[in-house]
């Protein structure tokens, strides 16, 4: 008797591409008799991961065009989109379809390994067989791991020698030229409605989610969902996603030879917008539209084949940012969900940060059920902090520079890289001392090349928490993007407000004389922050420029009204930047000093905070910080801009735990602290 032939689901993920798909090549060479392309719409991201709009919008680009390249292929087939849980769908579908394998790409993030070991598990109770390919990062993760010593990656130099113990990154492989039929897709089950709670993407939507309405979509015809099926909110950004774009965009930038084979990460500058100084791929990459060994081998040709100057080089070069990415997919792939919070993590540095992540304690991971700023995934330990934290989230700091990256943030979903440093070191160690799991998590809702590994290690790059320890070096507001920017057009696009003021106040509008304030139809006021309920108001600069009309409209005449009517208002600067940038680092230099990671059995049972009395910030010794911070008088560090690696441990080991002498007051004037 024959064998029969293999009857096989291709589960697409985050690799929605026809083009170099190792996995896809994995389900094709089986000769199936048939093959399913399916999606399955996991209520972990409808629910539990923060997804905004823009990232939405990104995914479904993704999959109608993925869905269309099948067609094109096979005019039976499609991307079937099935709205269930895998974990309930799988048991039933390999029944209903008599399935004999389930295909698909490996994937290492934290929630997904979980995801995938359990499906594995239905799939062999079933009689299925599993195939996993890896197609995601240059290198396997995991590989990378285990010729690292067993040991997070926490630096290029460590991916690169365990890179060389593994051996040459794959070219990539072409994109299937047909594709066999799908076979009957009748579903003859009942579908399982996950629960919906706790919904923490409940602020994204205007309209009721009807994700799980249907097993097969509204049609029945399995089809893409629509913005109306998922209820959100519309999306704003620009960007746009699938292979067919990605692969344009790649096509655009390798065609550039010099570009490609000269690029320079700490040269590109984060105030250019339309077009931007970097490739932009990033997106493409998250969801797979775009592979980035394809990414990378057409960068690396390139290189080889530049004769007519120096090429680049990895860590700046592009390869070598493909090579970073790797490096936190190895860190990630090392430590587990215990990567993506400080509390047990072995890797990171405990530092007494403002606004700290609750901890369930059955489970030692952090509370991720918060949801739309509510606050309860974290402790307001201080209002002033909270206050600023949500400043710095909508973009009305008073800090143009940092606005404009913020409102570019969510409204576009994509900023720089050294936009997201500069925000990133601001909100942290270079300004507000709020814990960079607050700021991670604003990005994971508002990125749309949201990457769970990249995100989080490098929000403990920049928060010298792991990966970088050269706390002392900070961005400033002002002399930062003034190098790249001097007529400040970024902000003018994205802080409209501003758009008439005189370059030499763009990037510090509030010492401008308000003669030129008026000149340029727009005021610099003090904001009161909270309303009379004591409740924030998230628009504060919003909320003044409707007073000052109302004020304009109802209280006076002739020329003086309309003067006001004309006027926008934006906000002074919540703090003084100076001030706060020296009170953050002597709060690093000490937490440095006490030394713990998230492993400490002190820093486990609690008892670690005890070691900082003044609770969060608070000064040693002031003078050597002072010496180190006049070394870097501009405030930045362009450089370290993924240019050159972070301190060894051995430069900035700590120095022993030296517990604060009693009655050292905090410098910290700005914070009041309540308790929670
Ligand atoms: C606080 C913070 C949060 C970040 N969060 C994310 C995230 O969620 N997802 C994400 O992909 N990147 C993240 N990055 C890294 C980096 O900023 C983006 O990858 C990059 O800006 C994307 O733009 P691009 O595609 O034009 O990059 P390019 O400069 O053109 O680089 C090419 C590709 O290399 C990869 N890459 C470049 N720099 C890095 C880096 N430092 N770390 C990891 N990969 C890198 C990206 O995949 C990128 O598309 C973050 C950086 C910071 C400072």
């Amino acid at each position: 008797m024959t064998k029969p032939k293999p009857r096989v689901i291709y589960w697409f993920r985050t690799d929605l591409r026809l083009h170099d798909s190792p996995a896809l090549k994995a389900a094709l060479d089986l000769e199936p008799e048939c093959l399913y392309p399916i999606w399955t719409w996991d209520p972990h991201y409808v629910y539990r991961a923060r997804v905004g709009p823009n990232r939405w919008q990104f995914l479904l680009d993704c999959q109608s065009d993925l869905s269309a390249s099948i067609t094109k292929l096979n005019k039976k087939s499609k991307l079937f989109v099935i709205r269930e849980s895998p974990t309930t769908l799988f048991p039933k579908l390999f029944k209903a379809w008599n399935i004999s394998h389930l295909v698909f790409e490996k994937d290492t993030d934290a929630y997904a390994r979980d995801r995938d070991n359990e499906v594995t598990e239905i799939a062999k109770k079933a009689g299925v067989q599993v195939i996993t390919k890896v197609g995601r990062t240059l290198y396997d993760p995991d590989e990378l791991v285990k010729q690292n010593h067993g040991k997070p990656t926490m630096s290029i130099s460590q991916v690169i020698k365990a890179g060389e113990q593994i051996g040459q990154i794959p070219r990539p492989i072409p994109a299937p030229a047909s594709l066999p039929d799908p076979g009957d897709t009748s579903l003859n089950f009942k579908q399982d409605h996950p629960s919906s709670e706790p919904d923490i993407n409940a602020p994204q939507r205007n309209s009721s989610d009807q994700s799980y309405a249907h097993l097969a979509g509204p049609q029945g015809d399995f089809s893409v969902p629509t913005y109306d099926e998922l209820g959100l909110k519309p999306s704003t950004t620009p960007h746009h996603g699938g292979e067919t774009a990605a692969l344009a965009a790649l096509d655009k930038i390798i065609s550039n030879t010099k570009y490609t084979a000269t690029f320079e990460k700490p040269s590109t500058a984060p105030t250019a917008f339309e077009p931007q100084s970097t490739t932009l791929l990033s997106p493409h990459l998250h969801f797979g539209s775009l592979s980035c060994r394809e990414f990378y081998w057409r960068a690396q040709d390139v290189v080889d084949n530049f004769k007519q100057g120096t090429a680049s080089h990895p860590p700046t070069s592009l390869t070598g940012q493909l090579l970073f990415r790797d490096m936190y997919f190895g860190a990630q792939a090392a430590l587990g969900h215990k990567f993506g919070q400080a509390y047990g993590n072995p890797s990171c540095r405990s530092v007494p940060w403002h606004l700290p992540s609750k901890v369930n304690e059955d489970t030692g991971l952090v509370v991720r059920d918060g949801g739309g700023g509510g606050g309860v995934e974290y402790s307001i330990d201080s209002s002033t902090a909270e206050t600023w934290f949500q400043r710095w989230k909508y973009g009305c700091t008073g800090f143009p520079w940092i606005d404009a990256l913020m409102r570019q943030l969510r409204q576009e979903g994509w900023i720089h890289h050294l936009g997201r440093h500069a925000v990133a070191c601001f909100l942290t160690r270079g300004g507000c001392y709020v814990d960079w799991e607050r700021g991670a998590a604003v990005f994971e809702e508002w990125l749309i090349d949201h990457e769970p590994a990249c995100n989080i290690g490098n929000w403990q790059w920049l928060s010298c928490t792991a990966f970088y320890a050269q706390f002392y070096r900070c961005y400033s507001p002002i002399s930062f993007p003034q190098k790249w920017d001097k007529d400040g057009a970024f902000v003018r696009k994205y802080v409209p407000e501003l758009a008439n003021f005189p370059a030499k106040y763009i990037y510090e509008p509030w010492k401008a004389p308000i003669a030129d304030q008026k000149a340029a139809g727009c005021l610099i006021k003090s904001i009161d922050e909270e309303g009379e309920d004591g409740e924030l108001d998230l628009s504060p600069w919003k909320k003044e420029i409707v007073a000052e009309k109302h004020e304009a409209n109802g209280a006076q005449n002739g020329d003086e009204k309309k003067e006001k009517e004309s006027m926008n208002i934006y906000p002074k600067p919540m703090f003084d930047f100076p001030s706060r940038r020296t009170t953050c680092i002597n709060a690093l230099k000490n937490a440095y000093r006490v030394g713990l990671y998230g492993n400490d059995q002190k820093v486990l049972d609690g008892t670690w905070r005890d070691l900082f009395p003044d609770e969060a910030e608070g000064p040693t010794s002031t003078a050597d910080v002072e010496a180190m911070h006049d070394a870097d008088a501009h405030g930045e560090f362009v450089h370290d801009a993924e240019g050159h690696e972070g301190l060894h441990e051995k430069d900035h080991s700590p120095v022993g735990r030296k517990r604060k002498e009693h009655g050292q007051g905090t410098l910290d004037g700005h914070v009041k602290r309540t308790k929670t």
